[in-house]
């Protein structure tokens, strides 16, 4: 409930003016209604495959995504009734799993300095965040420690994202699905993990309480979201959201739903597999509609223009 009235006061709208934005063109108000999509990547790779996008593909996402007037939302972002994303953009949120070596390289250049190869995520979301300011910053690596977390160097890159910005996820200490073992074992997936992040980032890990499921899943019948919710880590709750692989877009009706676990199966979509020229044709975010499912499903978007 407190989470809730939350919500809701982030809306209450503020009696200053607003400042304008300049994006070149005139923001129509348009009465969609708007979900929250969450996009998930994992491996970003010179071949596409199941589990990869091409630097190509991850660049035209975000271009995209871009053009159709979204803004770039972390974890935090929902709990704050999404009051940092401008009236006239959509908000979207960019994920990552596993941390893989492919999301933070760096390559050696002849003079024997490391650089970070452009062709990475973080170097490619960093890039187009410089290049268009007004897309919001900051995207989430949902980092699981059955590997060694962007296979090297793990202490300085982990440190390094949050510098820059982005925001670190917890992806489970083993990758083993939910829906392989009990509920009275998930604490095993989710401690002993932020024990590991604890060793790299110290009183950092304290931001740490966003989960991805590993494989995306979680059974039903078992209570999986209440038994999630109530691990603690040090005095505080371990998790405060969780995230499934489902291919829906969530909205705040859902996440924000009357059993107060909404929180704990917000949905993603796979972008290896998906569009964002699909993703626009998603009823909840792009369909008009008289209904107003929630003041916050009311973002109103950008329109794109071609000339
Ligand atoms: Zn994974």
């Amino acid at each position: 409930m407190t989470i809730l009235l939350l919500v809701l006061a982030g809306f209450i709208p503020s009696t200053g003016t607003p400042q304008p934005l300049d994006y070149g063109v005139t923001p129509e108000a348009a009465d969609y209604a708007s979900g929250i999509p969450v996009l998930t990547y994992h491996q970003i790779t010179a071949h596409q495959s199941d589990y990869s996008a091409t630097p190509f593909k991850l660049r035209d996402d975000l271009q995209r995504l871009y053009d159709a007037g979204f803004f770039l939302i972390q974890p935090t972002d929902i709990e704050d009734g999404l009051s940092r994303v401008p009236l006239d953009r959509r908000p979207v949120m960019i994920t990552f799993d596993d941390g893989w070596e492919d999301n933070f390289r760096y390559l050696e250049s002849p003079d024997g300095q490391q650089q970070i190869d452009p062709d990475c995520a973080v170097a490619i979301v960093n890039t187009f965040i410089e290049e268009h300011p007004d897309f919001g910053r900051g995207v989430v690596f949902f980092i699981s420690w059955d590997k060694i977390p962007f296979g090297n160097n793990s202490e300085e890159k982990l440190n390094a994202v949050l510098d820059m910005g982005h925001v670190i996820g917890n992806h489970s200490t083993d990758h083993l699905s939910f829906t392989k073992i009990p509920p009275s074992r998930y604490w095993e997936q989710v401690t002993p993990a932020l024990n590991l992040f604890q060793g790299k980032l110290g009183l950092r890990t304290s931001g740490i309480n966003a989960f991805a499921y590993p494989g995306g899943r979680i059974p039903r019948g078992v209570n999986a979201e209440s038994t999630v919710a109530s691990l603690e880590y040090q005095g505080r709750p371990s998790v405060v959201q969780a995230y499934l692989v489902d291919g829906a877009v969530g909205s705040f009706n859902r996440i924000f739903d009357p059993d107060g676990l909404g929180e704990f199966r917000i949905s993603r979509i796979d972008m290896a597999l998906y569009s964002v020229p699909r993703l626009l044709n998603w009823s909840n975010i792009m369909v008009e509609s008289d209904a107003r499912p929630s003041l916050h499903d009311d973002l109103p978007w950008r329109p794109v223009y071609s000339d």
